[in-house]
Protein backbone atom coordinates (compact mmCIF):
# COMPACT_ATOMS: atom_id res chain seq x y z
CA UNK A 1 0.00 0.00 0.00
CA UNK A 2 2.66 2.39 0.82
CA UNK A 3 3.88 2.34 -2.98
CA UNK A 4 0.47 3.87 -3.66
CA UNK A 5 2.07 7.08 -2.60
CA UNK A 6 4.42 6.97 -6.04
CA UNK A 7 1.40 9.30 -6.91
CA UNK A 8 -0.57 9.79 -9.97
CA UNK A 9 -0.52 10.63 -13.72
CA UNK A 10 -2.94 11.53 -16.25
CA UNK A 11 -2.04 10.16 -19.57
CA UNK A 12 -3.79 10.22 -23.00
CA UNK A 13 -4.91 6.75 -22.31
CA UNK A 14 -5.88 7.45 -18.88
CA UNK A 15 -8.16 10.67 -20.33
CA UNK A 16 -9.49 7.90 -23.00
CA UNK A 17 -10.70 5.68 -20.41
CA UNK A 18 -12.06 7.96 -18.69
CA UNK A 19 -13.91 9.64 -21.57
CA UNK A 20 -15.25 5.83 -22.61
CA UNK A 21 -16.55 5.89 -18.48
CA UNK A 22 -18.32 9.34 -19.04
CA UNK A 23 -19.76 7.97 -22.38
CA UNK A 24 -21.21 4.56 -20.70
CA UNK A 25 -22.54 6.77 -17.59
CA UNK A 26 -24.33 8.97 -20.04
CA UNK A 27 -25.79 5.82 -22.03
CA UNK A 28 -26.98 3.53 -18.61
CA UNK A 29 -28.77 6.50 -17.49
CA UNK A 30 -30.28 6.82 -21.11
CA UNK A 31 -31.14 3.80 -21.50
CA UNK A 32 -32.50 3.37 -17.87
CA UNK A 33 -34.94 5.99 -18.43
CA UNK A 34 -36.09 4.44 -21.68
CA UNK A 35 -39.88 2.82 -22.03
CA UNK A 36 -39.33 -1.48 -20.78
CA UNK A 37 -37.70 -3.23 -23.25
CA UNK A 38 -36.74 -6.75 -22.83
CA UNK A 39 -33.41 -7.65 -20.55
CA UNK A 40 -33.62 -3.88 -19.10
CA UNK A 41 -32.24 -5.01 -15.94
CA UNK A 42 -29.59 -6.57 -16.96
CA UNK A 43 -29.01 -4.31 -19.72
CA UNK A 44 -28.44 -1.94 -16.61
CA UNK A 45 -26.36 -4.16 -14.65
CA UNK A 46 -24.66 -4.96 -17.40
CA UNK A 47 -22.92 -1.18 -17.86
CA UNK A 48 -22.45 -0.91 -13.76
CA UNK A 49 -19.63 -3.89 -14.46
CA UNK A 50 -18.31 -1.90 -17.56
CA UNK A 51 -17.93 1.21 -15.51
CA UNK A 52 -16.12 -0.03 -12.93
CA UNK A 53 -13.92 -2.20 -15.09
CA UNK A 54 -12.93 1.21 -16.74
CA UNK A 55 -12.84 3.26 -13.67
CA UNK A 56 -10.24 0.65 -12.32
CA UNK A 57 -8.30 0.65 -15.37
CA UNK A 58 -8.44 4.08 -15.09
CA UNK A 59 -7.07 4.15 -11.76
CA UNK A 60 -4.30 1.47 -12.26
CA UNK A 61 -2.76 3.29 -15.68
CA UNK A 62 -3.18 6.93 -13.50
CA UNK A 63 -1.03 5.34 -10.33
CA UNK A 64 2.68 5.03 -11.13
CA UNK A 65 3.86 2.65 -8.41
CA UNK A 66 3.67 -1.56 -9.46
CA UNK A 67 1.75 -2.57 -6.06
CA UNK A 68 -1.27 0.43 -6.10
CA UNK A 69 -1.33 -0.77 -10.05
CA UNK A 70 -1.33 -4.28 -8.97
CA UNK A 71 -4.33 -3.12 -5.93
CA UNK A 72 -6.59 -1.58 -9.05
CA UNK A 73 -5.74 -4.31 -11.50
CA UNK A 74 -7.52 -7.05 -8.40
CA UNK A 75 -10.17 -4.17 -8.25
CA UNK A 76 -11.36 -4.31 -11.47
CA UNK A 77 -11.91 -8.37 -11.61
CA UNK A 78 -15.65 -7.70 -10.23
CA UNK A 79 -16.40 -5.75 -12.81
CA UNK A 80 -14.58 -8.27 -15.35
CA UNK A 81 -16.81 -10.56 -14.21
CA UNK A 82 -20.14 -9.09 -14.25
CA UNK A 83 -20.03 -7.66 -17.97
CA UNK A 84 -19.93 -11.22 -19.77
CA UNK A 85 -22.59 -12.14 -17.38
CA UNK A 86 -24.89 -9.62 -17.52
CA UNK A 87 -24.64 -9.32 -21.45
CA UNK A 88 -25.41 -13.10 -21.76
CA UNK A 89 -28.74 -12.59 -19.11
CA UNK A 90 -29.68 -9.47 -21.57
CA UNK A 91 -29.20 -11.24 -24.83
CA UNK A 92 -30.97 -14.14 -23.71
CA UNK A 93 -33.81 -11.82 -22.38
CA UNK A 94 -33.73 -9.65 -25.55
CA UNK A 95 -33.64 -12.41 -28.15
CA UNK A 96 -36.37 -14.57 -25.91
CA UNK A 97 -38.48 -10.98 -25.53
CA UNK A 98 -38.63 -12.20 -21.83
CA UNK A 99 -40.39 -9.16 -20.36
CA UNK A 100 -40.42 -9.80 -17.05
CA UNK A 101 -37.41 -8.48 -15.41
CA UNK A 102 -34.70 -10.83 -13.98
CA UNK A 103 -35.46 -11.01 -10.20
CA UNK A 104 -32.98 -9.57 -7.32
CA UNK A 105 -32.35 -12.65 -5.78
CA UNK A 106 -30.97 -13.97 -9.37
CA UNK A 107 -28.69 -10.84 -9.81
CA UNK A 108 -27.39 -11.82 -6.05
CA UNK A 109 -26.80 -15.02 -7.52
CA UNK A 110 -24.81 -14.06 -10.43
CA UNK A 111 -22.41 -11.55 -8.70
CA UNK A 112 -21.50 -14.47 -6.19
CA UNK A 113 -18.38 -15.55 -8.18
CA UNK A 114 -17.21 -12.33 -9.81
CA UNK A 115 -17.13 -11.52 -5.65
CA UNK A 116 -15.16 -14.56 -4.83
CA UNK A 117 -12.78 -13.89 -7.88
CA UNK A 118 -12.38 -10.60 -6.07
CA UNK A 119 -11.59 -12.32 -2.50
CA UNK A 120 -9.18 -14.34 -4.41
CA UNK A 121 -7.07 -11.56 -6.44
CA UNK A 122 -7.31 -8.95 -3.44
CA UNK A 123 -5.90 -12.34 -1.68
CA UNK A 124 -3.16 -13.20 -4.16
CA UNK A 125 -0.41 -11.52 -2.24
CA UNK A 126 -0.30 -14.45 0.51
CA UNK A 127 -1.17 -17.15 -2.54
CA UNK A 128 0.30 -16.15 -5.54
CA UNK A 129 -2.07 -17.92 -7.23
CA UNK A 130 -4.05 -15.15 -9.68
CA UNK A 131 -0.62 -13.42 -10.48
CA UNK A 132 2.43 -15.34 -10.33
CA UNK A 133 5.63 -13.87 -8.74
CA UNK A 134 7.35 -13.17 -12.19
CA UNK A 135 4.75 -10.20 -12.24
CA UNK A 136 6.01 -6.69 -12.42
CA UNK A 137 6.80 -3.42 -14.41
CA UNK A 138 7.92 -3.94 -18.10
CA UNK A 139 10.76 -1.81 -17.63
CA UNK A 140 12.33 0.89 -14.95
CA UNK A 141 10.68 3.87 -15.34
CA UNK A 142 8.00 4.92 -13.10
CA UNK A 143 4.46 4.27 -14.01
CA UNK A 144 5.76 1.67 -16.77
CA UNK A 145 2.84 -0.84 -17.05
CA UNK A 146 2.80 -4.39 -15.61
CA UNK A 147 3.65 -7.71 -17.44
CA UNK A 148 1.27 -10.19 -15.87
CA UNK A 149 2.52 -13.83 -14.96
CA UNK A 150 -0.95 -15.44 -15.00
CA UNK A 151 -1.56 -18.46 -12.35
CA UNK A 152 -4.11 -21.12 -12.43
CA UNK A 153 -6.75 -18.98 -10.57
CA UNK A 154 -6.35 -16.49 -13.79
CA UNK A 155 -6.84 -18.89 -16.31
CA UNK A 156 -9.71 -21.02 -14.32
CA UNK A 157 -11.54 -17.30 -14.52
CA UNK A 158 -10.96 -16.61 -17.87
CA UNK A 159 -12.49 -19.99 -18.57
CA UNK A 160 -15.52 -18.98 -16.53
CA UNK A 161 -15.55 -15.56 -18.54
CA UNK A 162 -15.13 -18.00 -21.90
CA UNK A 163 -18.48 -19.68 -21.25
CA UNK A 164 -20.84 -16.35 -20.91
CA UNK A 165 -19.27 -15.65 -23.89
CA UNK A 166 -19.52 -18.41 -25.43
CA UNK A 167 -23.11 -18.86 -24.68
CA UNK A 168 -23.97 -15.40 -25.87
CA UNK A 169 -22.42 -15.62 -28.86
CA UNK A 170 -24.67 -18.86 -29.56
CA UNK A 171 -27.81 -16.96 -28.61
CA UNK A 172 -27.10 -13.67 -30.99
CA UNK A 173 -26.14 -16.39 -33.91
CA UNK A 174 -29.09 -18.68 -32.85
CA UNK A 175 -31.48 -15.86 -32.97
CA UNK A 176 -29.99 -14.34 -36.47
CA UNK A 177 -30.09 -17.56 -38.41
CA UNK A 178 -33.51 -17.63 -37.21
CA UNK A 179 -34.91 -14.18 -38.41
CA UNK A 180 -35.45 -11.72 -41.16
CA UNK A 181 -34.30 -8.56 -42.22
CA UNK A 182 -34.57 -5.84 -39.81
CA UNK A 183 -34.48 -8.26 -36.63
CA UNK A 184 -31.53 -10.07 -38.10
CA UNK A 185 -28.97 -7.01 -38.88
CA UNK A 186 -30.02 -6.28 -35.35
CA UNK A 187 -28.76 -9.77 -34.15
CA UNK A 188 -25.83 -9.72 -36.50
CA UNK A 189 -24.83 -6.26 -34.57
CA UNK A 190 -24.99 -8.17 -31.13
CA UNK A 191 -22.64 -10.80 -32.37
CA UNK A 192 -20.23 -8.09 -33.45
CA UNK A 193 -20.98 -6.62 -29.95
CA UNK A 194 -20.08 -9.89 -28.35
CA UNK A 195 -17.33 -10.90 -30.71
CA UNK A 196 -15.09 -7.35 -30.71
CA UNK A 197 -13.87 -7.20 -26.93
CA UNK A 198 -14.02 -10.73 -26.63
CA UNK A 199 -11.12 -11.52 -29.57
CA UNK A 200 -9.27 -8.33 -28.05
CA UNK A 201 -9.40 -10.34 -24.53
CA UNK A 202 -7.82 -13.73 -25.94
CA UNK A 203 -5.44 -11.91 -27.89
CA UNK A 204 -4.24 -10.36 -24.43
CA UNK A 205 -4.62 -13.55 -22.23
CA UNK A 206 -3.41 -16.10 -25.27
CA UNK A 207 -1.19 -13.85 -27.48
CA UNK A 208 0.05 -11.05 -25.16
CA UNK A 209 -1.52 -7.88 -27.29
CA UNK A 210 -1.53 -5.08 -25.26
CA UNK A 211 -2.26 -1.47 -26.07
CA UNK A 212 -0.67 1.36 -24.12
CA UNK A 213 1.04 -1.82 -22.72
CA UNK A 214 -2.11 -2.74 -21.01
CA UNK A 215 -5.40 -5.83 -21.51
CA UNK A 216 -7.18 -4.20 -24.79
CA UNK A 217 -10.20 -5.41 -23.76
CA UNK A 218 -11.57 -2.25 -21.77
CA UNK A 219 -10.57 -0.03 -24.80
CA UNK A 220 -12.56 -2.21 -26.87
CA UNK A 221 -15.56 -1.01 -25.02
CA UNK A 222 -14.74 2.57 -27.29
CA UNK A 223 -16.04 0.27 -30.42
CA UNK A 224 -19.01 -1.25 -28.13
CA UNK A 225 -19.90 1.83 -26.86
CA UNK A 226 -19.75 3.89 -30.29
CA UNK A 227 -21.97 0.12 -31.85
CA UNK A 228 -24.83 0.48 -28.93
CA UNK A 229 -25.09 4.41 -29.69
CA UNK A 230 -25.64 3.97 -33.13
CA UNK A 231 -28.40 1.10 -32.46
CA UNK A 232 -29.93 3.16 -29.93
CA UNK A 233 -29.99 6.37 -31.70
CA UNK A 234 -29.76 5.76 -35.31
CA UNK A 235 -31.07 2.41 -35.87
CA UNK A 236 -33.29 3.18 -32.68
CA UNK A 237 -33.38 -0.13 -31.98
CA UNK A 238 -35.13 -0.02 -28.44
CA UNK A 239 -37.26 3.29 -29.40
CA UNK A 240 -39.17 2.17 -32.64
CA UNK A 241 -40.46 -0.84 -32.02
CA UNK A 242 -41.43 -0.57 -28.38
CA UNK A 243 -42.66 2.50 -29.00
CA UNK A 244 -44.79 1.77 -32.13
CA UNK A 245 -46.41 -1.34 -30.45
CA UNK A 246 -47.06 1.03 -27.47
CA UNK A 247 -48.76 3.52 -29.53
CA UNK A 248 -51.18 1.00 -31.24
CA UNK A 249 -51.89 -0.61 -27.87
CA UNK A 250 -52.77 2.34 -25.74
CA UNK A 251 -54.56 3.72 -28.53
CA UNK A 252 -56.96 0.51 -29.03
CA UNK A 253 -60.22 0.95 -26.89
CA UNK A 254 -60.84 -2.25 -26.72
CA UNK A 255 -58.64 -4.34 -23.79
CA UNK A 256 -55.42 -6.34 -24.88
CA UNK A 257 -53.58 -8.48 -22.16
CA UNK A 258 -50.20 -10.88 -23.07
CA UNK A 259 -49.91 -13.77 -20.59
CA UNK A 260 -47.29 -15.73 -19.92
CA UNK A 261 -47.37 -19.81 -20.29
CA UNK A 262 -47.73 -19.81 -16.76
CA UNK A 263 -50.89 -17.61 -17.15
CA UNK A 264 -49.07 -14.02 -15.69
CA UNK A 265 -50.04 -10.75 -17.22
CA UNK A 266 -46.79 -9.36 -18.53
CA UNK A 267 -48.45 -6.84 -20.59
CA UNK A 268 -51.77 -4.64 -20.62
CA UNK A 269 -52.87 -1.76 -22.43
CA UNK A 270 -54.22 1.20 -20.79
CA UNK A 271 -57.94 0.15 -21.73
CA UNK A 272 -57.20 -3.44 -19.83
CA UNK A 273 -55.93 -1.91 -16.79
CA UNK A 274 -59.29 0.80 -17.16
CA UNK A 275 -61.61 -2.36 -17.07
CA UNK A 276 -60.12 -3.52 -14.23
CA UNK A 277 -59.68 -0.74 -12.53
CA UNK A 278 -55.43 -1.48 -11.64
CA UNK A 279 -53.05 0.78 -11.68
CA UNK A 280 -49.51 -0.18 -10.84
CA UNK A 281 -47.87 -3.68 -9.63
CA UNK A 282 -49.67 -5.60 -11.95
CA UNK A 283 -46.88 -6.85 -14.03
CA UNK A 284 -46.28 -10.57 -13.37
CA UNK A 285 -49.26 -10.64 -11.22
CA UNK A 286 -51.78 -14.09 -12.17
CA UNK A 287 -54.57 -13.52 -14.32
CA UNK A 288 -56.53 -15.41 -12.42
CA UNK A 289 -56.03 -12.57 -9.67
CA UNK A 290 -57.10 -9.61 -11.50
CA UNK A 291 -60.11 -7.76 -10.13
CA UNK A 292 -63.22 -8.23 -12.33
CA UNK A 293 -62.40 -9.52 -15.11
CA UNK A 294 -59.56 -12.10 -13.99
CA UNK A 295 -61.44 -15.00 -12.68
CA UNK A 296 -63.73 -15.51 -15.45
CA UNK A 297 -61.18 -14.74 -18.37
CA UNK A 298 -58.85 -17.42 -16.74
CA UNK A 299 -62.20 -20.42 -16.72
CA UNK A 300 -62.82 -18.90 -20.53
CA UNK A 301 -59.27 -19.89 -21.04
CA UNK A 302 -59.42 -23.65 -19.69
CA UNK A 303 -58.80 -26.11 -22.98
CA UNK A 304 -62.61 -27.78 -21.71
CA UNK A 305 -64.07 -24.54 -22.93
CA UNK A 306 -62.56 -23.58 -25.72
CA UNK A 307 -64.85 -24.26 -28.71
CA UNK A 308 -65.03 -22.68 -32.73
CA UNK A 309 -66.64 -19.95 -31.26
CA UNK A 310 -64.89 -16.81 -29.86
CA UNK A 311 -66.05 -17.19 -26.41
CA UNK A 312 -68.25 -14.42 -24.12
CA UNK A 313 -66.95 -12.54 -21.18
CA UNK A 314 -69.58 -11.29 -19.69
CA UNK A 315 -69.51 -8.45 -17.09
CA UNK A 316 -72.26 -7.51 -14.47
CA UNK A 317 -70.37 -4.44 -12.54
CA UNK A 318 -70.63 -3.09 -15.53
CA UNK A 319 -72.82 -4.32 -17.44
CA UNK A 320 -70.51 -5.33 -20.39
CA UNK A 321 -70.11 -7.90 -22.87
CA UNK A 322 -66.59 -8.66 -24.46
CA UNK A 323 -65.64 -11.54 -27.45
CA UNK A 324 -62.42 -13.18 -26.02
CA UNK A 325 -59.79 -13.41 -28.91
CA UNK A 326 -57.23 -15.69 -27.85
CA UNK A 327 -53.82 -15.05 -30.18
CA UNK A 328 -50.91 -17.71 -29.24
CA UNK A 329 -47.35 -15.90 -29.01
CA UNK A 330 -44.83 -18.22 -31.00
CA UNK A 331 -41.15 -18.82 -31.93
CA UNK A 332 -40.31 -21.15 -34.63
CA UNK A 333 -36.87 -22.32 -33.95
CA UNK A 334 -36.22 -25.28 -36.44
CA UNK A 335 -39.21 -25.96 -37.19
CA UNK A 336 -40.11 -26.76 -33.83
CA UNK A 337 -43.22 -24.26 -31.80
CA UNK A 338 -42.45 -22.96 -28.88
CA UNK A 339 -44.83 -21.38 -26.79
CA UNK A 340 -43.88 -17.95 -25.45
CA UNK A 341 -47.72 -16.88 -24.20
CA UNK A 342 -50.61 -15.73 -25.40
CA UNK A 343 -52.46 -12.62 -26.52
CA UNK A 344 -55.70 -11.70 -25.08
CA UNK A 345 -58.24 -9.82 -27.40
CA UNK A 346 -61.55 -8.14 -25.79
CA UNK A 347 -63.47 -6.61 -28.07
CA UNK A 348 -66.19 -4.92 -26.80
CA UNK A 349 -69.98 -6.03 -28.09
CA UNK A 350 -71.99 -5.03 -25.40
CA UNK A 351 -74.07 -3.19 -28.06
CA UNK A 352 -74.53 -6.25 -30.94
CA UNK A 353 -75.40 -8.52 -27.91
CA UNK A 354 -77.74 -6.61 -26.47
CA UNK A 355 -79.26 -5.29 -29.48
CA UNK A 356 -79.45 -9.63 -30.36
CA UNK A 357 -80.92 -10.55 -27.03
CA UNK A 358 -83.95 -7.73 -27.32
CA UNK A 359 -84.40 -9.48 -30.75
CA UNK A 360 -84.40 -12.99 -29.81
CA UNK A 361 -86.80 -11.65 -26.71
CA UNK A 362 -89.10 -9.67 -29.22
CA UNK A 363 -88.83 -12.93 -31.45
CA UNK A 364 -90.36 -15.32 -28.52
CA UNK A 365 -92.82 -12.72 -27.91
CA UNK A 366 -94.45 -13.14 -31.38
CA UNK A 367 -94.15 -16.53 -31.20
CA UNK A 368 -96.25 -16.77 -28.30
CA UNK A 369 -98.70 -13.98 -29.40
CA UNK A 370 -98.82 -16.31 -32.79
CA UNK A 371 -99.93 -19.20 -30.74
CA UNK A 372 -102.51 -17.84 -28.94
CA UNK A 373 -103.74 -16.24 -32.13
CA UNK A 374 -103.49 -19.72 -33.51
CA UNK A 375 -105.14 -20.41 -30.77
CA UNK A 376 -107.84 -18.17 -30.96
CA UNK A 377 -108.48 -18.78 -34.54
CA UNK A 378 -109.44 -22.44 -34.10
CA UNK A 379 -111.54 -21.76 -31.77
CA UNK A 380 -113.41 -19.46 -33.68
CA UNK A 381 -113.80 -21.55 -36.62
CA UNK A 382 -114.86 -24.10 -34.26
CA UNK A 383 -117.54 -21.63 -32.93
CA UNK A 384 -118.26 -20.97 -36.36
CA UNK A 385 -119.47 -24.21 -37.55
CA UNK A 386 -121.50 -24.71 -34.44
CA UNK A 387 -124.59 -23.73 -33.11
CA UNK A 388 -124.44 -21.92 -29.62
CA UNK A 389 -127.46 -23.40 -28.11
CA UNK A 390 -127.26 -26.90 -28.84
CA UNK A 391 -123.80 -27.39 -30.11
CA UNK A 392 -125.39 -29.14 -32.84
CA UNK A 393 -123.73 -27.70 -36.35
CA UNK A 394 -124.59 -24.70 -38.10
CA UNK A 395 -126.51 -24.19 -41.26
CA UNK A 396 -123.39 -22.86 -42.50
CA UNK A 397 -121.39 -25.43 -42.08
CA UNK A 398 -124.05 -27.65 -43.97
CA UNK A 399 -123.07 -26.20 -47.37
CA UNK A 400 -119.39 -27.50 -47.30
CA UNK A 401 -120.51 -30.75 -45.43
CA UNK A 402 -123.26 -31.74 -47.80
CA UNK A 403 -120.75 -30.72 -51.01
CA UNK A 404 -117.96 -33.83 -49.84
CA UNK A 405 -120.85 -36.14 -48.25
CA UNK A 406 -122.14 -35.58 -52.19
CA UNK A 407 -118.67 -35.82 -53.75
CA UNK A 408 -118.38 -39.54 -51.65
CA UNK A 409 -121.53 -41.06 -52.13
CA UNK A 410 -120.60 -40.07 -56.06
CA UNK A 411 -117.29 -42.01 -55.95
CA UNK A 412 -118.83 -44.79 -53.97
CA UNK A 413 -122.27 -45.37 -56.79
CA UNK A 414 -124.67 -44.63 -53.16
CA UNK A 415 -127.07 -42.74 -52.14
CA UNK A 416 -127.36 -40.29 -50.10
CA UNK A 417 -130.72 -38.91 -47.94
CA UNK A 418 -131.96 -35.55 -46.61
CA UNK A 419 -134.50 -35.48 -43.79
CA UNK A 420 -135.89 -31.71 -42.65
CA UNK A 421 -137.01 -31.94 -39.45
CA UNK A 422 -139.50 -29.00 -37.49
CA UNK A 423 -140.70 -29.42 -33.75
CA UNK A 424 -144.73 -29.16 -33.67
CA UNK A 425 -146.27 -26.03 -32.04
CA UNK A 426 -143.64 -24.91 -30.95
CA UNK A 427 -145.08 -21.35 -30.53
CA UNK A 428 -147.29 -22.87 -28.14
CA UNK A 429 -145.04 -24.33 -25.75
CA UNK A 430 -142.78 -21.25 -25.60
CA UNK A 431 -145.95 -19.39 -25.09
CA UNK A 432 -146.76 -21.56 -21.93
CA UNK A 433 -143.51 -22.19 -20.36
CA UNK A 434 -141.47 -19.36 -21.57
CA UNK A 435 -138.25 -18.87 -24.02
CA UNK A 436 -136.16 -19.94 -21.43
CA UNK A 437 -138.12 -23.92 -21.31
CA UNK A 438 -138.31 -23.63 -24.60
CA UNK A 439 -134.90 -23.46 -25.33
CA UNK A 440 -134.13 -26.53 -22.74
CA UNK A 441 -136.57 -28.58 -25.27
CA UNK A 442 -134.51 -27.23 -28.00
CA UNK A 443 -131.22 -28.12 -26.25
CA UNK A 444 -132.72 -32.18 -25.26
CA UNK A 445 -134.16 -32.95 -28.62
CA UNK A 446 -130.79 -31.63 -30.02
CA UNK A 447 -129.31 -34.64 -27.42
CA UNK A 448 -132.23 -36.84 -28.04
CA UNK A 449 -131.28 -36.09 -32.12
CA UNK A 450 -127.72 -36.75 -31.56
CA UNK A 451 -127.83 -39.64 -29.02
CA UNK A 452 -129.76 -42.14 -31.98
CA UNK A 453 -128.28 -41.45 -34.77
CA UNK A 454 -125.22 -43.72 -36.38
CA UNK A 455 -121.86 -42.79 -36.81
CA UNK A 456 -122.27 -41.80 -39.57
CA UNK A 457 -124.91 -39.76 -39.72
CA UNK A 458 -125.03 -35.84 -39.06
CA UNK A 459 -127.55 -33.50 -37.38
CA UNK A 460 -127.65 -29.32 -38.21
CA UNK A 461 -129.69 -26.84 -36.19
CA UNK A 462 -130.97 -24.71 -39.46
CA UNK A 463 -133.31 -22.47 -37.55
CA UNK A 464 -135.44 -21.77 -34.08
CA UNK A 465 -136.84 -25.62 -34.32
CA UNK A 466 -135.92 -26.61 -37.33
CA UNK A 467 -133.28 -29.74 -37.54
CA UNK A 468 -131.72 -31.63 -41.20
CA UNK A 469 -130.42 -35.05 -40.86
CA UNK A 470 -127.90 -36.17 -43.22
CA UNK A 471 -127.97 -39.74 -43.72
CA UNK A 472 -125.45 -41.38 -46.04
CA UNK A 473 -125.23 -44.66 -47.79
CA UNK A 474 -128.97 -45.18 -47.40
CA UNK A 475 -131.93 -46.37 -49.60
CA UNK A 476 -135.41 -44.07 -49.03
CA UNK A 477 -137.44 -46.61 -47.58
CA UNK A 478 -134.91 -47.52 -45.05
CA UNK A 479 -134.45 -43.35 -44.70
CA UNK A 480 -137.85 -42.90 -43.65
CA UNK A 481 -137.83 -46.02 -41.50
CA UNK A 482 -135.37 -44.20 -39.56
CA UNK A 483 -136.60 -40.79 -39.26
CA UNK A 484 -139.79 -42.47 -38.00
CA UNK A 485 -137.99 -44.21 -35.76
CA UNK A 486 -136.03 -41.09 -34.05
CA UNK A 487 -140.02 -39.24 -34.28
CA UNK A 488 -141.71 -42.37 -32.36
CA UNK A 489 -138.71 -42.40 -29.50
CA UNK A 490 -139.06 -38.31 -28.81
CA UNK A 491 -143.07 -38.44 -28.89
CA UNK A 492 -141.93 -40.91 -25.67
CA UNK A 493 -139.28 -39.28 -24.13
CA UNK A 494 -139.89 -37.03 -21.24
CA UNK A 495 -137.48 -33.72 -21.69
CA UNK A 496 -135.74 -32.44 -18.55
CA UNK A 497 -136.72 -29.10 -18.30
CA UNK A 498 -136.92 -26.02 -15.46
CA UNK A 499 -141.01 -26.37 -15.64
CA UNK A 500 -140.61 -30.44 -15.59
CA UNK A 501 -140.76 -33.45 -18.09
CA UNK A 502 -142.55 -31.92 -20.74
CA UNK A 503 -142.93 -33.95 -24.42
CA UNK A 504 -142.74 -32.30 -27.49
CA UNK A 505 -143.46 -34.38 -31.17
CA UNK A 506 -142.07 -33.46 -34.61
CA UNK A 507 -142.98 -33.44 -38.36
CA UNK A 508 -140.04 -34.38 -40.75
CA UNK A 509 -140.04 -34.61 -44.53
CA UNK A 510 -137.10 -36.88 -46.22
CA UNK A 511 -135.59 -36.72 -49.58
CA UNK A 512 -133.11 -38.44 -51.65
CA UNK A 513 -130.18 -38.08 -53.65
CA UNK A 514 -129.92 -37.85 -56.86
CA UNK A 515 -134.31 -39.20 -56.92
CA UNK A 516 -135.18 -36.26 -55.30
CA UNK A 517 -132.98 -33.42 -56.74
CA UNK A 518 -128.94 -33.02 -57.32
CA UNK A 519 -128.27 -30.20 -55.76
CA UNK A 520 -128.76 -29.42 -52.26
CA UNK A 521 -131.42 -27.05 -52.71
CA UNK A 522 -133.20 -29.24 -54.78
CA UNK A 523 -133.59 -31.65 -51.94
CA UNK A 524 -134.02 -28.86 -49.27
CA UNK A 525 -137.29 -27.67 -51.34
CA UNK A 526 -138.06 -31.27 -51.86
CA UNK A 527 -137.88 -32.31 -48.13
CA UNK A 528 -139.75 -29.03 -47.25
CA UNK A 529 -142.36 -29.54 -49.39
CA UNK A 530 -143.00 -33.40 -47.67
CA UNK A 531 -142.36 -31.46 -43.99
CA UNK A 532 -145.61 -29.22 -44.95
CA UNK A 533 -147.69 -31.61 -46.34
CA UNK A 534 -146.61 -33.83 -42.70
CA UNK A 535 -148.09 -30.38 -40.91
CA UNK A 536 -150.73 -30.65 -43.30
CA UNK A 537 -151.75 -34.10 -42.52
CA UNK A 538 -151.93 -33.38 -38.50
CA UNK A 539 -147.93 -33.23 -37.60
CA UNK A 540 -145.87 -35.71 -35.57
CA UNK A 541 -145.41 -37.91 -39.01
CA UNK A 542 -142.36 -38.58 -41.53
CA UNK A 543 -143.25 -37.74 -45.41
CA UNK A 544 -141.61 -37.70 -48.57
CA UNK A 545 -142.81 -35.78 -51.35
CA UNK A 546 -143.43 -36.90 -55.09
CA UNK A 547 -139.88 -37.11 -57.19
P1 LIG B 1 -145.91 -25.75 -36.32
O1 LIG B 1 -146.35 -27.03 -35.68
O2 LIG B 1 -146.80 -25.37 -37.44
O3 LIG B 1 -144.54 -25.72 -36.73
O4 LIG B 1 -146.19 -24.69 -35.24
P2 LIG B 1 -145.07 -23.81 -34.53
O5 LIG B 1 -145.66 -23.14 -33.39
O6 LIG B 1 -143.88 -24.63 -34.29
O7 LIG B 1 -144.84 -22.78 -35.69
P3 LIG B 1 -143.48 -22.19 -36.22
O8 LIG B 1 -142.62 -23.29 -36.66
O9 LIG B 1 -143.87 -21.21 -37.29
O10 LIG B 1 -142.97 -21.38 -35.04
C1 LIG B 1 -141.69 -21.57 -34.53
C2 LIG B 1 -141.61 -20.94 -33.22
O11 LIG B 1 -140.44 -21.38 -32.57
C3 LIG B 1 -141.59 -19.48 -33.21
C4 LIG B 1 -140.66 -19.10 -32.07
O12 LIG B 1 -141.45 -18.65 -30.95
C5 LIG B 1 -140.06 -20.39 -31.68
N1 LIG B 1 -138.61 -20.30 -31.69
C6 LIG B 1 -137.82 -20.11 -32.77
N2 LIG B 1 -136.51 -20.12 -32.38
C7 LIG B 1 -136.51 -20.31 -31.02
C8 LIG B 1 -135.48 -20.39 -30.05
O13 LIG B 1 -134.28 -20.31 -30.35
N3 LIG B 1 -135.84 -20.58 -28.78
C9 LIG B 1 -137.16 -20.73 -28.37
N4 LIG B 1 -137.46 -20.90 -27.13
N5 LIG B 1 -138.11 -20.62 -29.28
C10 LIG B 1 -137.83 -20.43 -30.58
MG1 LIG C 1 -140.77 -23.86 -37.71
MG1 LIG D 1 -142.75 -25.70 -35.70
Amino acid sequence: MTSCSAGWALSAPVLLTLAVCVGVAFLSAWVSRQSHFPGQRSFFMLHVGTLWWLLAAALEMASQGPHCKMLWASMAWPGILAVPTFWAVFLWQYVNTERLPISLRRVWGLTLVPVLVWLLALSNPWHGLFYGPGSGPISAEVGAPIRYEHGPLFFATAVYVYLFMSFSLLIVLRAAFASQGLYRRHYLAFVALTAVPWAGNIGYVVFGWTVFGFDPTPFSFVFTLLALTWLIIGVRLFDVLPVARDLLLKALVDPVLVIDPRQRVIEANPAALQLAGVHDGWQGRLLVEWPIIGRDLHALLQPQVASAEAPLLALTEPSRYFEVRQRAIERSVRAERIVLGEMLYLRDVTQRYLSERQLAEALSLSEERLHTISALHAQLSEQALHDPLTGLFNRRYLVEFFQREQARALRERSSLALAMIDLDHFKRLNDSHGHLVGDEVLQAVAQHLQGNLRSTDSVFRIGGEEFLLILPDVELAEAVSRVDCLREQLAACDLPTRAGALRVTLSAGVALWPSHGHTLEELMQSADRALYQAKRDGRDRVLVSQP
